[in-house]
């Protein structure tokens, strides 16, 4: 069996980092609408800009969440299309990673015939 002793810390890691900003976010919110009340329209731009950066966040979270429930329950490494083995080595770049590599390239390559179907 793999030891995913590293890659659990890992994902703990980004885990809090990824709460932490969150947080931060979700704090410094409430400060600014009550300074920016005379800049309504560029207050509305800059909490566009960051709920843009909060769901990329609260997406990754949920990946970091679900790859943690995972590596719990024992379905940890395994590609959700094809079952095989994701591989250490790409889990240790994508930590969370769902798709074993020929999955994903499969997928990527699926979009670039679609874009220049005479190179393949
Ligand atoms: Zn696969």
């Amino acid at each position: 069996m793999t030891d995913y002793s590293e890659i659990k810390a890992k994902l703990l890691d980004k885990q809090q980092e990824l709460s932490g900003r969150l947080k931060a976010t979700q704090a410094t919110e409430g400060h600014e609408v009550e300074e920016g009340l005379d800049s309504n329209a560029q207050l509305w731009e800059v909490s566009e800009v960051r709920d843009g950066l909060d769901d990329e966040a609260a997406e990754e979270l949920n990946q970091v969440n679900e790859a943690l429930a995972r590596l719990d329950a024992g379905g940890y490494g395994f590609c959700k299309s094809c079952g095989d083995e994701i591989g250490e080595m790409r889990l240790e770049a994508l930590p969370y990673a769902t798709l074993c590599i020929d999955c994903a390239e499969g997928a990527e390559e699926l979009v670039k015939e679609a874009l220049d179907p005479d190179e393949y």
